[in-house]
């Protein structure tokens, strides 16, 4: 079974230098993260190994590394600048913040239908409800919203405006010219929406609304969508929407939107926002490392000679102000990025037996796939464990309404991540048509731009497009891009092979002693929540919180009821908040945690490739220097190639579990009939075999079992 929870991951992570919170000196800054010793190895390794498969094992890759800062203008021009952010909520009471649609994907079904009901009420205008908004007020409000959110465009979309789109406020739809009839059509569609009740369902994308899914993100996008009307915080306060971080109900801000890029500035400059000064000087900290591949599309293609179709590789940082990092290293405001564009041919320059789009979008997301599962399964996996791992793993494509604008297709590839968080993206593959290098490119044909729904770019100095020595023409390439995070592949890595095991069964006697410790636990705890709930009826504080209290002994239930397969639980449990200051709890800890030691063991089942440490060397004696410089120098041997440790701190079982758990596929000891016949014991890390291997066949033995390339 791979990790349970993210906790089990990061407890581990944080115990064994793989990932420590950044400026920790200071208390620490929130979702930023250092890796250590061992989270710089395997995260070097991950991209390595996306590297070598990307680049070195096709004919039709390069790679690159382009600056973090680049000029505004390139995120103006990529869209970035406008339409880069999130609807953002403030709860007045307490000053937390939130992603609009996160807040609402974290209340009770409850609370959202009645949502529902309000906003369809809303837009019937049944005056007892909201007697400050006016059923013109709604339609001014359609109409002066126009530039900044998509609502209209969905119910433009949905009430079949023709050449009304999706995901695309409406004001770079249409003309100026053409708006005033389109204020006019939707005013007229509102009109009718209560006399057309199925008609309002679609508009509002709930044809659902008997099934609705409140943990479906997509309903809940949706929902935000709607809810940037300035009508939403009386709706959220109707609902009685409750911040998630108390329980109790929100005083809720209207939504704004909040760009999601890091601003800085180049030079000496203390200007205000907003003055030209500022506006020259600014620049964003890139938050994906794509556009840096597209400004250098041209630049590649020619220093290199290469020939569409190909594509440009590139590993690096990316930031993102998110509003709600979290989920440990799967959301942070820095991250590394590794992504591919890779150019086509459009569609009317494609031969027989060429690929398409379609296709080369179908071919990489499979290898994109591919890759995953790759590197997921360790090589010593069952049929049974591969088929459990794959069916973790899933690429799942966009629907039409979460499409971006301008993608033709997308799919994502997800796993399915522990606990509360569930299926997650872990790199998304798109088909961005001409759309990117049109955008950056100078003296695009006014056809295309208008495909494009694109302003003409007359800040560019290049054309990009490419002269096709085979169909004799010029033409802007189309891109497919797969976009994966290296820092969300450490995690999903991490909690694939995060595996607790007991590796000798306790006896009867000892799981008896655990659950007779655990009554005797409950007995205590029960005593200690009463006098508790006492103290808070007197109103003087309480030694322990009576729900915390509550909540540990339900999980120490759960635990005790599933031993042995459970045994290293029951320490999680016991770090639980509410087993703080209960005596029997310290009193029961020791004997656990040795038994757990006798018992289990944690291992990360990584890939070899993907291992920080490939091997580990020990001398069955620290005191005998023959063995000591024999195991040194095997270490000395291999440290060239790849991060090998000696260790000589604790007896050789208990070197094994540190190597297991931080995932080092082989270990070897050196003992005294090495000395006598060139051999040692070498121990893998999965089936815990042992075998005698010759110290000059190590090479051999070694290269083939750590698939290094
Ligand atoms: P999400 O929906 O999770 O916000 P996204 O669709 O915005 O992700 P992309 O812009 O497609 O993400 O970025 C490509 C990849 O970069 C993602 O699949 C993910 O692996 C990684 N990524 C994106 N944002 C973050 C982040 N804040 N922290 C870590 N990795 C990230």
């Amino acid at each position: 079974m791979p990790a349970n929870s993210l906790e089990q991951v990061r407890n581990l992570c944080m115990r064994r230098g793989f990932v420590f919170p950044g400026s920790a000196v200071y208390g620490g800054v929130a979702s930023f993260w250092d890796y250590g010793p061992l989270g710089v190895e395997l995260l070097n390794n991950i991209k390595k190994a996306w590297w070598q498969d990307t680049i070195y094992t096709r004919n039709d890759m390069e790679g690159l590394d382009a600056a973090v800062l680049m000029s505004r203008k390139v995120w103006q021009h990529s869209g970035h600048e406008a339409t880069f952010s999130d609807p953002l909520v403030d709860n007045k009471k307490n000053g937390k913040r939130y992603r609009l649609d996160h807040l609402l994907s974290q209340q009770t079904e409850e609370v959202l239908r009645g949502l529902l009901r309000r906003l369809v009420q809303l837009l019937k205008m049944p005056p007892e409800l909201f007697e400050t908004i006016t059923r013109e007020r709604i339609v001014s409000d359609i109409s002066s919203l126009l530039t900044s959110s998509t609502l209209e465009a969905q119910i433009a979309t949905k009430v079949g405006i023709p050449g009304a789109r999706l995901d695309q406020p409406l004001s770079t739809t249409f003309s100026a010219n053409d708006r005033a009839e389109l204020i006019r059509a939707l005013a007229r569609a509102v009109d009718e929406l209560p006399t057309k009740a199925e008609k309002l369902a679609l508009v509002l994308g709930l044809q659902d609304q008997i099934g609705w899914q409140p943990v479906d993100q997509e309903p809940s996008l949706r929902i935000a969508g709607i809810l940037s009307v300035r009508v939403a915080k009386y709706l959220l306060a109707a609902a009685k929407v409750v911040d998630p971080s108390d329980g109790s109900v929100g005083e809720w801000t209207d939504p704004r939107s909040f760009n999601l890029m890091f601003k800085s500035h180049v030079g000496p400059v203390e200007a205000a926002v907003g003055t030209e000064e500022e506006a020259h000087a600014r620049v964003y900290l890139r938050p994906e490392t794509a556009q840096g591949i597209f400004m250098n599309f041209a630049h590649v293609q020619r220093a290199m000679a290469r020939k569409v179709p190909f594509g440009v590789a590139q590993i690096g940082k990316a930031f993102r102000n998110e509003i709600t990092p979290g989920n440990f290293i799967f959301r942070t405001r820095e991250f590394e990025q590794m992504e591919i564009e890779f150019f086509i041919k459009p569609p009317q320059f494609v031969k027989e037996g060429e690929k398409n789009d379609q296709q080369w979008h179908e071919e990489w997301v499979e290898q994109r796939f591919k890759w995953w599962l790759r590197y997921a399964t360790s090589p010593s996996a069952t049929l049974e464990e591969r088929d459990a791992t794959a069916s973790r793993f899933r690429a799942r494509a966009q629907t039409p309404d979460e499409l971006a604008h301008y993608a033709k297709a997308t799919t994502d590839i997800e796993y399915l991540f522990p606990g509360s968080l569930g299926w997650g993206e872990i790199e998304g593959v798109a088909n961005r048509t001409d759309f990117d290098l049109s955008a950056h490119s100078k003296e695009v044909p006014e056809e295309d731009l208008k495909r494009l729904k694109l302003e003409a770019n007359h800040d560019s100095t290049e054309k990009l497009d490419y002269f096709d020595p085979d169909a004799k023409a010029r033409y802007i390439p189309w891109v497919i891009e797969p976009s994966a995070g290296a820092t969300r592949a450490m995690l999903t890595f991490l909690c694939e092979a995060y595996h607790d095991e007991v590796v000798t069964e306790p006896t009867k006697q000892q799981i008896d002693q655990i659950k007779s410790d655990a009554a005797m636990i409950r007995k205590n705890a029960e005593k200690k929540i009463k006098e508790a709930q006492k103290e808070l009826a007197a109103g003087r504080e309480a030694k322990h919180d009576p729900a915390k209290v509550e909540a540990f002994l339900k999980l120490l239930d759960e635990t005790v009821a599933r031993l042995p397969e459970s045994l290293t639980e029951v320490l999680t449990a016991l770090d639980h908040e509410g087993a703080q200051n209960l005596e029997p709890v310290k009193k029961f800890r020791p004997p656990t945690e040795k038994l757990v030691e006798d018992c289990t063991r944690t291992v990360l089942r990584l890939h070899p490739a993907l291992a920080p440490v490939k091997l580990a060397v020990f001398p069955l004696k620290k005191n005998k220097p023959e063995l000591v410089e024999l195991a040194q120098a095997i270490k000395e041997r291999f440290q060239r190639h790849f991060r090998v440790v000696y260790d000589d701190s604790a007896g050789i079982g208990r070197l094994y579990r540190r190597q297991d758990e931080i995932g080092t596929p082989f270990c070897i000891t050196v003992d005294f009939e090495s000395l006598e016949d060139g051999t040692v014991t070498v121990r893998e890390r999965d089936s815990m075999e042992q075998e005698r291997v010759k110290i000059d066949d190590l090479p051999g033995y070694l290269s083939e079992r750590l698939q290094l390339s």
